[in-house]
């Protein structure tokens, strides 16, 4: 750096394990083991991208990840902005990217960027991704255009919005894909490009030590009568996502338990198929989506049934009653307008 440069911008990382956290030891198996200072001490040339400040947040495998830690993180990072920092990069287990960006990305308050990344191949295998998938990541977080996407999941040079980006292969390291909508963007030769803008922003405020209600994701396959459904209430669950068939269709035997559950706590209705919208007027059959949503259950629109689960989950512990949940579904699973709930 010359004199007359300016400084590198700062960013926070924040590492909570996972693969690019793993390593083997003498036994079979990686476990998450580096620390945040490890990993990017591990990354050449990031330095010169950026003055990287890195927090071991945790370190565990992502399935242990809970909405509390996120909440804490969240508050971890408005800390850092508050200090100077202009980006945030946190790197976990990539099994629940997918659900823990969509929960940030719901949380987070402003528009300063948050990257989620991670790796494929852990750093004991032949081309490991962590390395660059960090590096990619603190350039997209400190990348002007990266101010006001919401928050992102950068892996294997591919920029993607956390409201569509799902994981879609056990191993592959281009298992990150939106089908909705692709990629929002890319890294090439270490310059982030930002091609479309995620409409809408939107933001549920949940404080630390806000409790977190159970929300159960039913799976409907071809034959099932709900039965399980019936079971829901006393499991204490309070609200219930169903992932149906197609556009938001069941089979009739499972109406009435449908029906049911739809009396005594939210009900949404998402589909199976992985992308594309719950349709709402399409088909009139018995058990198609016109008499579902008749029946009072909440349309996912264009979520998913982890996402639809995660935002069902925030809005009761924001307390939001069922019309505002309805309305929260209608604006997040569309996309539409601005809010703030
Ligand atoms: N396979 C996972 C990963 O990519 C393990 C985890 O999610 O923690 O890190």
């Amino acid at each position: 750096m010359t004199a007359s440069s300016s400084p590198a911008p700062r960013i926070d990382y924040f590492a909570l394990g996972g693969t690019i956290a793993s390593i083997r030891g003498d036994e079979v198996g990686a476990v998450p083991t580096l620390t945040a200072q490890d990993i990017v001490d591990s990354v050449d040339g990031l330095t010169d991208v950026a003055d990287v400040h890195a927090h071991q947040f945790q370190l565990t495998p992502s399935p242990e990840i809970t909405i509390a830690d996120l909440i804490r993180l969240r508050d971890a990072i408005a800390a850092s902005v508050a200090e100077g920092s202009v980006g945030a990069v946190i790197t976990q287990g990539t099994d629940t990217i997918e659900e823990t960006a969509f929960i940030l990305d719901l949380l987070r308050p402003g528009t300063t960027p948050i990257v989620v990344s991670g790796a494929m191949r852990n750093p004991s295998l032949p081309g490991t991704d962590g390395p660059a998938n960090l590096l990619s990541a603190v350039q997209v977080a400190a990348s002007p255009q990266a101010v006001g996407t919401g928050v992102t999941v950068c892996l294997n040079d591919e920029i993607h919005a956390a409201r569509f980006v799902t994981k879609s292969h056990t191993s592959s390291a281009s298992t990150f894909v939106s089908p909705s909508l692709g990629p929002i963007g890319w890294v090439s030769e270490g310059r982030p490009v930002v091609a479309l803008r995620p409409a809408g922003q939107h933001h549920i405020d949940l404080a630390p030590g806000t409790v977190i209600p159970p929300v159960a994701l039913i799976r409907m396959g071809l034959g099932d009568d709900g039965r399980i459904l019936g079971t829901l209430a006393d499991l204490g669950y309070r609200g219930v996502v169903i992932e149906a068939f197609g556009g938001g269709h069941l089979p009739v035997a499972a109406l009435p338990a449908v029906a049911e559950l739809a009396a005594a706590m939210p009900v949404v209705l998402a589909s199976r198929t992985g992308a594309g919208e719950v349709l709402s007027h399409t088909y009139r059959f018995r058990g198609s989506e016109i008499e579902l949503l008749n029946m009072g259950l909440i349309r996912a629109g264009a979520l998913d049934g982890l996402k639809a689960r995660l935002l069902l989950t925030l809005c009761l512990a924001a307390g939001q009653d069922d019309d505002t949940t309805a309305k929260t579904f209608a604006s997040v699973g569309t996309t539409t307008g601005p809010t703030r709930m």
